[in-house]
């Protein structure tokens, strides 16, 4: 049985062919300058790219799960950066407000998200509380039949650049932890303060710390519930973390072309690098892990398209075996690559620093394990 169908592999052509186009010249610049490709974002956009499951009339590309995943792993190929930060626009914002916001909210802000016109980023984490996520200390206070929130997010990708943010605030005593958190759907306005942080990899997707300064909300601009805002949290967290594992599938694969290609080019020892055996069996290796990578990626997205049961505990799954793939597979590609893999002129070396955040965005390993055993106790 095939996982994917052929409207996944035409997905795949169109993502491909944009990668190869559009995300290529610029992908070194969004690197070296931590530059966010605020054209090439209105680029994806136009193909209905940039939010691969929002409905086609909301001018999205109308797929499901598994056309995120490829989408993501076909953009990550060539850039970790540019694959990361439409997932974090595409899914974690855009699949979210689709899935649970108003029909005012989404006819609102859906159009011009999947557009690419206006961005939008999910601040759920904070300076306190990342993997402790129920612990967040931003408030959202009832004041004059208005809502006033204030509060410090941190880590936010597209967060510089964002005119939208879906915030996770508290909404009743911290003790009451996941059980009073509200997620209002926030435009950006002067209460809002960002400033762009420097990341190790993934460069160039806004990365921000954002602070929300007396921001005013009113009912409407709730998603969900009040005290209900766990529920979008989780629900669009495990969508997440499987969409996510196609960026990674990505990055591994766009390693382990350059690392190919180096091996066939290198000449050592009067032979090819290719030629010996330890090369030929690293790249089998890297080969077979990427593989396994992908089939975790697509079967969870597979489970969660057919609304499985099964889903829950194999998108943990899947988040924590693809991403340390990917951080083993690019490391291969690096020592592969010797003294030109350690450089800044290598591909490979940008992949190596891609791949450690998919360890720790989106929930950590340890924080998988910690899902997953929950699950497994659960009888799941
Ligand atoms: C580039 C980047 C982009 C990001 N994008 C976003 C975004 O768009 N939106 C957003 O809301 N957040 C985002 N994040 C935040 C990310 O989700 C958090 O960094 C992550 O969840 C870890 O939280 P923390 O940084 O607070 O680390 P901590 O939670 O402090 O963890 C520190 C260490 O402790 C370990 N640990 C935690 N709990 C346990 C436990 N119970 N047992 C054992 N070990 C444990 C962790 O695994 C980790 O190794 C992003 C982060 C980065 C770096």
């Amino acid at each position: 049985m095939s996982l994917l169908t052929q409207e996944h592999e035409l997905a795949r052509k169109t993502a491909r062919e944009f990668a190869e186009k559009y995300v290529d010249p610029i992908v070194r610049k969004m690197d070296r300058e931590n530059y966010y490709p605020r054209e090439t974002i209105r680029d994806a956009g136009e193909l209905g790219i940039l939010t691969p499951t929002v409905p086609a009339e909301y001018g999205g590309g109308g797929g499901d799960l598994r056309t995120a995943v490829v989408v993501l792993e076909e953009l990550g190929r060539i850039s970790g950066g540019f694959s990361l930060l439409v997932e974090a626009l595409g899914i974690l914002f855009a699949d979210a407000v689709n899935k649970h916001a108003s029909k005012r909210q989404k006819e609102e802000i859906l159009p011009k998200i999947a557009s690419g016109e206006k961005i939008g980023a999910f601040a759920l984490s904070e300076p306190c509380c990342g993997s402790d996520a129920a612990a967040i200390q931003t408030a959202a206070v009832r004041r004059g039949g208005e809502w006033v929130i204030n509060g410090h997010k941190m880590w936010i990708t597209n967060g510089h650049y964002a005119d939208y943010y879906l915030v996770a605030a508290r909404t009743g005593p911290r003790e009451a932890r996941h059980k009073a958190i509200t997620v209002f759907l926030l435009k950006r306005s002067n209460c809002v303060e960002t400033s762009q942080i420097e990341v190790m990899g993934v460069r160039g997707t806004g990365t921000a710390e954002v602070k929300f300064n007396n921001c005013a909300a009113s009912d409407d601009d709730i998603v969900g519930e009040v005290n209900g805002g766990w529920k979008v949290i989780v629900d669009t967290l495990n969508v997440g973390r499987t969409a996510i594992s196609g960026v990674t599938v990505g990055i591994a694969r766009g390693a382990f072309e350059e690392a190919l290609k180096w091996a066939r080019n290198r000449e050592l020892f009067d032979r090819k690098l290719i030629e010996f055996q330890n090369t030929q069996f690293e790249l089998a290796e890297m080969y077979a892990s990427i593989e396994t990578a992908r089939t975790l990626a697509y079967y969870a997205a597979y489970l969660y398209d057919i609304n499985s049961p099964g889903f829950l505990i194999m998108s943990h799954v899947a988040k924590l075996q693809t991403a340390r793939i990917a951080v083993d597979v690019t490391r291969r590609a690096v020592q592969i690559e010797g003294g030109f893999g350690y450089s800044k002129e290598s591909k490979a070396e940008m992949f190596y620093r891609d791949a450690k955040i998919l360890e720790i965005g989106e929930g950590t390993n340890e924080v998988m394990k910690y899902v997953i055993y929950k699950l497994i106790e659960k009888g799941q």
